[in-house]
């Protein structure tokens, strides 16, 4: 998912730096060849207005020289004057080349070149020159020279107007052929821009287009990859919300045949379990401890299931770091990766609780309630065990059948609860001659059955007593009173005949029942087919108080 973002991301930036590079560069080339062809057409423009403005104005200052020197003007004033001789035809003549030196001399400012100010110059000089021979004419008149006579000597010399104006012509249609050359160039380019623009804005078109078509159809893959990620959220908080309140610890189990292993994901609840947060789990896969007698079969069962590709079950108990012990239930299902790697993922639920009620029940389904010792039935499932063994092996076990004497008496002087507590004292005296392989159990009322393992019926006998004479020594408290209780046992040990616990006990019943009708606060001991019974001795404390047993008068055996 990581990969695919930073891919995804490094890929939009680059079509977006692409389009925006297109973009800009179309911009730029669209912006010059425009603003060249703004140039362009402005050039035309200009220098067709300047060839236009000028060349006007040239033409108008020609045709007025022309008008003012030629017969339109000058010239024919001049003739008019040396026809008819009338005075005032001179100041016609004068004004004339003031209106063609003018002409010159506007002429003159125009943007003009050498041939043409060498004209200028001549045509100014030969109408100041000409000017100035007119002025002598009423001088000549008063001398009395005939128009023919002043004719002759006003020399106006029109090869130098002619040529000065034809120069001036020349230089004008010359210019004229420049200003058409300049003209017809630009018009060129810009109709070589124009083509080019014909060229260049299709393709710009298309680029545009194609840049629009990217950027939309990445604002479509954004809008997806958006909404896909909103939605990756959103499953991904269910998840984790899910994740952290199972009731137990979701995870995710690596396992490579090379050895590697370990949580890829373990949700937080493990913290509040085990003690162990989520990432120091995924760190380090062992800082989940296990007790120590379960975790060889919590490695096996993992071993197991990696190798048979198989669902992993395990319950065992957990240590937190304060040394609690918790107990968990493991429930995995393999999902192979490839051939050779495998995600287990799974749950570890909490079941101290459970254990806990299932540990309260055995003990409430085993043991009796007031004495805390074995009742007949666990009494009976374990001597049974040990019956099959000791028969198997051939290994001696014996069994003390114990019942307190004339009990009923002592509920009825010191109430029940008075009985209740001899029977639990009994018990902590009979548990003190006891070792850790013996197995006490209350069978009935006041009646209780102890198998000795591994001890003959010489053995049992001897403890037999023992207990007979500690229990007939004890003087209990009840209250401000003190109270004493017999016991009288029945001891047999195991032979060839009894098939199962039950025959032996029946026996040692039988020795009991001797011992209770030979007195009781004895110890009869059951040997076998015969039904001879050996007794021991007893000799019981009389007091004020004390229950008594009837005293024995028969010899130890
Ligand atoms: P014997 O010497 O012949 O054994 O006389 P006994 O009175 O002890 O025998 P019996 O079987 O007549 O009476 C047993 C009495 O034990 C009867 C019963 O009330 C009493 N008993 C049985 N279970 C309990 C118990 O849990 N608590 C108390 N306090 N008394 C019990
Ligand atoms: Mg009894
Ligand atoms: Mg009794």
């Amino acid at each position: 998912m990581l990969n695919f973002n930073i891919s995804f991301a490094s890929r939009w930036n680059y079509i977006s730096i692409a389009a925006t590079v297109l973009i800009t560069l179309t911009a730029i080339g669209g912006i010059l060849i425009g603003a060249y062809a703004i140039r362009v057409f402005s050039d035309v423009r200009t220098t067709w207005q300047h060839y236009d403005t000028v060349s006007e104005q040239k033409v108008a200052y020609l045709t007025n020289i022309h008008v003012y020197l030629g017969y339109s003007g000058m010239a024919q004033h001049l003739k008019d004057y040396l026809l008819h001789g009338d005075e005032h035809i001179l100041t016609w003549i004068d004004i004339d080349l003031d209106q063609a030196k003018n002409s010159i001399d506007s002429y003159r400012l125009l943007d003009i070149g050498d041939d043409e100010t060498k004209a200028l110059n001549d045509l100014r000089a030969l109408v100041l020159k000409t000017r100035a021979q007119v002025l002598e004419i009423p001088k000549l008149r008063a001398q009395g020279l005939t128009p023919a006579q002043i004719d002759k000597r006003i020399d106006l010399n029109p090869t130098v107007a002619i040529s000065a104006l034809n120069q001036l012509h020349w230089a004008w249609r010359q210019q004229a052929e420049e200003s058409k050359q300049v003209m017809e160039l630009t018009s060129q380019n810009g109709s070589t821009i124009v083509r080019l623009g014909w060229i260049f804005l299709p393709i710009m078109a298309g680029i545009a287009v194609i840049v629009f078509w990217l950027v939309s159809r990445l604002c479509r893959l954004v809008a997806a990859y958006e909404e896909e990620k909103k939605a990756l959220e959103l499953s991904e908080g269910k998840f984790r919300d899910m994740a952290a309140n199972v009731p137990g610890v979701v995870f995710q189990w690596y396992e490579h045949p090379n050895g590697e292993r370990g949580y890829l994901y373990v949700s937080p609840r493990c913290q509040e379990l085990y003690g162990v947060s989520p990432e120091e789990l995924k760190r380090n896969w062992r800082a989940l401890t296990l007790h120590p007698e379960d975790e060889k079969r919590y490695l096996s069962t993992i071993d197991d299931a990696f190798r048979e590709c198989s669902d992993w079950s395990f319950e065992g108990r957990f240590l937190t770091p304060d040394g609690t012990e918790k107990w968990g239930r493991c429930l995995s299902k393999p999902a192979p990766v490839n051939e050779n790697e495998i995600i287990f993922n799974g749950l570890i639920i909490d079941i101290s609780m459970q254990k806990k009620m299932e540990e309260d029940l055995r003990i409430l389904a085993t043991t009796d309630a007031l004495t805390g010792t074995n009742n007949r039935r666990n009494f009976l499932h374990m001597a049974e065990t040990e019956v099959a063994r000791a028969s198997r092996y051939e290994t001696a076990l014996s069994i003390l059948m114990v019942d307190l004497d004339h009990f009923k008496r002592v509920n009825d002087t010191y109430g029940h609860a008075g009985g209740d507590e001899v029977l639990r004292q009994f018990v902590e005296i009979a548990k003190s001659h006891l070792r850790g392989t013996d197995i006490l159990g209350r069978i009935g009322g006041e009646e209780f059955a102890i198998l000795l393992p591994e001890t003959a019926s010489s053995g049992a006998f001897i403890l037999a007593e023992r207990i007979r004479h500690d229990l007939e020594q004890t003087k209990m408290l009840w209250g401000t009173q003190t109270l004493h209780v017999t016991a009288s046992l029945g001891v047999a040990d195991l032979n060839k005949s009894d098939a199962t616990i039950l025959d032996l006990m029946a026996r040692a019943d039988r020795a009991l029942y001797a011992a209770k009708n030979s007195g009781r606060n004895c110890v009869m001991q059951d040997h076998g087919e015969q039904e001879h019974f050996a007794r021991s001795t007893s000799k019981p404390e009389p007091g004020e108080n004390l229950i008594l047993t009837k005293p024995g008068a028969h010899g130890a055996n």
